[in-house]
Order: C-alpha cells, then sequence, then structure tokens
C-alpha cells in the first residue's frame, strides 16, 4: 500500500498532525485495584510506617531475587541511602556515566564524593568498561552503572573491575525493572541497586525508590540511613537498656521512608509487572521491525546476556542523511502529536556541574548521542494503533527531512 503520508505536509508546517490527541513519551497505567489497594490503606490505622511496607520488600526480593530490600521514598532516596551504605564520604571518586538523569550523580555530590564521569560505549549507550577503568584512582570508591533505557549495563565486566580495585558496584535500575541480566534478575547482581518507582517508570508507587543488596551489612547501613540513622531494634543497640521505648540514633540518617499508601500502589503495580514486561517487549520489537531497514536511524546493540525490558524506547538519527537536524525533527514529531523527547543531556553539561569546573568535551561518546538522539513514546498502556501513529509519524518526519540521493 502506498503511504499516503509520505508526501503530505508535515504538521509542523500546517498540515495534518498524524493523530488528534498528544501522545506522552511514557504514563501511569492504573487499573481497580491498584485503587482498591490504596483505598484500603486509607481506611487502616497506619498511612505509614504500617504493614505494606514490608509486604512491598518482601515482594521486591521475591521478583528480583534480591536477599535484602528497603523501600524508600524515591528512586533518588534509594541512590543517595545506597551511597551512604557503600560509605562514599568527603573526597571519595565514584565513576558516574554522564548519559542518565542527574540524581545519578547528584547521590555522591550529597555524601561530599566526586563524581568522576565515564564516557558510555557508543554501541550499546551504557557506561563503558574500559572507559570507567581509565578512570580509576587511589580514591575510587565505587562505581554507578545505569542501565540507560533499560537495558543491563555490562555488569560482569564492571564487576571484575570492583573486585580488581575493591570498589563497590552501585547498579542505578531506575529503568530496568524486570531486566534480566544472564538470567539473573537485576536488583540481585550489584552490590547494591537503586530503584524507582516514578509515573514514568515500569512499575510506580506514585513516588517510590528502594535499594536491593545480597550482602547482609550493606542491608543494615541502608536501612539505618533511609530512617533518621535510628533503629528500634533491641538487639542492635549500642548501650543496653530496658525503656520499652528506648531507640538509638547511630548515624546522621534520612527521612526517607515510603508511606503504606505508596506501598500498597507497589505491591499491586509488581502484581502486573509480567503483563508489563510483555507488553514493553512486545512494542519495542514492533518498532524495532519498522524502524530497523530506515538507514536514517541507528538503533542501540544490545549485549546479548540482557534480556531488557525496555522503560525508554531512544533512537539515534544519522543526521549525515538527513537535511535537519535533532531539534527540528523532534519538533516536527511533537508538532504530529508525538511526544518525543530527549534523554538526556549529559549531566556534566548542566549549568550547576559547569559551575563545579566540568567542562564540555570529557564525554565525546555522551556528547555525540545526545546532540542526535531522541525518545519515542513507550508504556504499557499504549494501544497497537498509538504505536503505529509514532511510526507513520517518525516515517512522515524522515521522509520529508530525507537528503535526496
Ligand atoms: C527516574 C530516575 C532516577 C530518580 O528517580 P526518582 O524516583 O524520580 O527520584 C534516578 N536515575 C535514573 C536513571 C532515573 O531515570
Amino acid at each position: 500500500m502506498e503511504n499516503k503520508n509520505a508526501a503530505a505536509p508535515l504538521a509542523v508546517n500546517g498540515g495534518k498532525p498524524v493523530r488528534d490527541t498528544f501522545l506522552s513519551y511514557g504514563r501511569q497505567y492504573i487499573d481497580g485495584d491498584d485503587i482498591a489497594a490504596v483505598t484500603r490503606v486509607l481506611k487502616s490505622d497506619f498511612l505509614t510506617c504500617g504493614p505494606m511496607i514490608e509486604k512491598a520488600e518482601q515482594k521486591l526480593c521475591k521478583v528480583t531475587g534480591a536477599a535484602c530490600c528497603v523501600a524508600v521514598s524515591s528512586g533518588t532516596a534509594a541512590l543517595h541511602t545506597a551511597c551512604l551504605a557503600a560509605g562514599i564520604g568527603a573526597g571519595d571518586e565514584v565513576i558516574v556515566p554522564p548519559m542518565t538523569f542527574a540524581a545519578s550523580a547528584n547521590c555522591v555530590l550529597y555524601c561530599g564524593g566526586i563524581p568522576v564521569f565515564a564516557d558510555i560505549d557508543p554501541h550499546s549507550w551504557n557506561l563503558s568498561p574500559e572507559a570507567a577503568e581509565q578512570k580509576i584512582t587511589d580514591r575510587t570508591k565505587a562505581i554507578i552503572a545505569v542501565d540507560y533505557m533499560g537495558q543491563a549495563a555490562d555488569l560482569y565486566a564492571l564487576g571484575d573491575l570492583c573486585r580488581k580495585h575493591n570498589l563497590i558496584l552501585i547498579e542505578d535500575a531506575a529503568h530496568s525493572m524486570g531486566t534480566r541480566y544472564d538470567n539473573r534478575t537485576v536488583g540481585s547482581i550489584a552490590d547494591l541497586t537503586a530503584f524507582s518507582f516514578h509515573p514514568v517508570k515500569t512499575v510506580t508507587a506514585g513516588e517510590g525508590g528502594a535499594v536491593t543488596t545480597n550482602d547482609d551489612s550493606l542491608c543494615e547501613k541502608a536501612r539505618l540511613y533511609g530512617k533518621h540513622g535510628i533503629t528500634r531494634e533491641r538487639e542492635k543497640w549500642i548501650r543496653r537498656n530496658e525503656n520499652e521505648c528506648y531507640y538509638e540514633q547511630q548515624a546522621l540518617g534520612y527521612n526517607y521512608r515510603i508511606t503504606d499508601l505508596q506501598a500498597a500502589l507497589l505491591c499491586s503495580q509488581l502484581d502486573k509487572l509480567e503483563r508489563f514486561s510483555k507488553r514493553r517487549k512486545e512494542l519495542t520489537a514492533f518498532y524495532n521491525k519498522e524502524f530497523s531497514p530506515m538507514p536514517e536511524i541507528i538503533l542501540p546493540k544490545e549485549i546479548p546476556l540482557s534480556d531488557t525490558v525496555r522503560h525508554l524506547y531512544v533512537v539515534r538519527l544519522d543526521t549525515e542523511k538527513l537535511t535537519a537536524g535533532r531539534d527540528a525533527v523532534l519538533k516536527a514529531l511533537r508538532a504530529e502529536n508525538i511526544g518525543a523527547a530527549i534523554h538526556y543531556i549529559p549531566v556534566y553539561l548542566m549549568p550547576y556541574y559547569q559551575r563545579l569546573g566540568y567542562r564540555e568535551g570529557l564525554c565525546p561518546n555522551a556528547e555525540e548521542h545526545y546532540r542526535a538522539s531522541l525518545t519515542l513514546p513507550l508504556f504499557y498502556s499504549m494501544t497497537d494503533q498509538d504505536a503505529a501513529d509514532v511510526v507513520c509519524a517518525v516515517k512522515k518526519v524522515i521522509g520529508f527531512y530525507r537528503k535526496p540521493g
């Protein structure tokens, strides 16, 4: 069939958009079970510090295969708590990829540490283990690997590096709930893993996060730092005390508690994880099939060990083959009512990081990726028609800007 859109005027030039309503790049899916779960908590005795938190933590252990889980108030809180548990302190260097949300590096600064940006692999777009190794000094304490888009980072290579140099591997798994790596679920592989349950992520708690680990001592520390540094567990007290209401502050922690309302929503969402994962994989496969024959579009290289549940569908443009740059393509797609977005501006290019002295040119692969990439809509409740609209709009816009010949 002829693609009648190929020659249709772009919406950005006054033509009719591919669809009438705006399709955002991501959104939550909430059903009756989720609403009932939250409502039950509202009618219960506890809005926070109640039984749903432990339930959510147990469920997360089951889903990820981790021995221990500490649920907290956000993904950012999870990253900060993980850094505190890892013992990151003043002057400690932590290696981080720049192709991520700012929180992956901010958590190091919260601890007085120094984020050291190491470049991404130009094909998988995840932290390059070789680039990370080159940044190791005797002040390096940890590596934060980000599972960009949902694809697991090169966890074995990074794990080997950490063992060799006595570093802690923290995995920012905000994108990768449900992803498996070498048949092990993300959350049970790195020394510490941080999840986010923000509404655009694969499962949501409204706001929420979690730290998982298989290490008892890291687990204890994460629990302590996430709750003011206070413990009410008698067997952990430093001082002996017979007072029934005694509790002990043993460290400077934070109030990073998740509420029971959020924990109930999280439990209900985790019950749908398999469905969520399956649909995200279907949509990803559909996009891949449609876009892989297009020479103007570059898809990420999947590492064979990652069985990926995609959170973000990012594509790169081969701008040599186009008469317009990424920004014009992004604008044209948005005019077609396709909520294309950007993930991410390299963290160190942010004005705050520039003030700290980080300079453009630090990680050329990440900067090149940023300049040429955009994110297309991907979320569980997208219909087949929504996905077809995205493909239609991409073909229309790329068709318009394609270089002749
Ligand atoms: C969303 C996200 C975070 C932060 O999670 P919040 O729950 O929003 O605090 C951290 N890292 C990455 C890579 C993210 O995408």
